[in-house]
Parts: C-alpha cells; structure tokens; sequence
C-alpha cells in the first residue's frame, strides 16, 4: 500500500482538492506547488511534512536546507 497523498480523507468529507499545509487554502490546479519532506529528525519538523503552495513551502525548504547543512549531509 501506498501513502495517498491525493486522498485527503479529512473530517467532514472535504471534497479531493489539495490543502496547502501552511496557509490551509485549497490548492487550484495547475498551481504551483512543493512537497515538503523531512526524511527523519525531530517528529516537530516531520508534522511540516505535506503539500505547499511553491511560495508557502519556500521559508519551510529553507529551514530544512539549513537542518540539512547542519546534520552534515552529504549533498546527495
Ligand atoms: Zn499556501
């Protein structure tokens, strides 16, 4: 089984449209958009994982660069 991540399967029967997950709004298609993913670390930052507008995730990608960088991760 996959992680669906198309599948919002909220509370109340949300219709199947994409939530940005800093600014709560729907997504529209054709939007651009950024996945945001803490592979591991604090459980806090995994919560960040989701669906962002492309401006919405940009101050969240930057925080995980400066994690990345931090941790010594090697650039792969
Ligand atoms: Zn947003």
């Amino acid at each position: 089984m996959f992680m669906d991540t198309a599948n919002p399967g909220g509370p109340g029967g949300e219709p199947s449209q994409p939530h940005c997950h800093s600014c709560q709004r729907v997504i529209s298609p054709g939007e651009p958009t950024a996945e945001v993913r803490f592979e591991e670390g604090d459980e806090r930052f995994r919560m960040l994982n989701g669906l962002y507008h492309d401006g919405c995730a940009r101050p969240i990608l930057s925080v995980k660069r400066a994690l990345d960088m931090l941790r010594g991760a090697p650039g792969a």
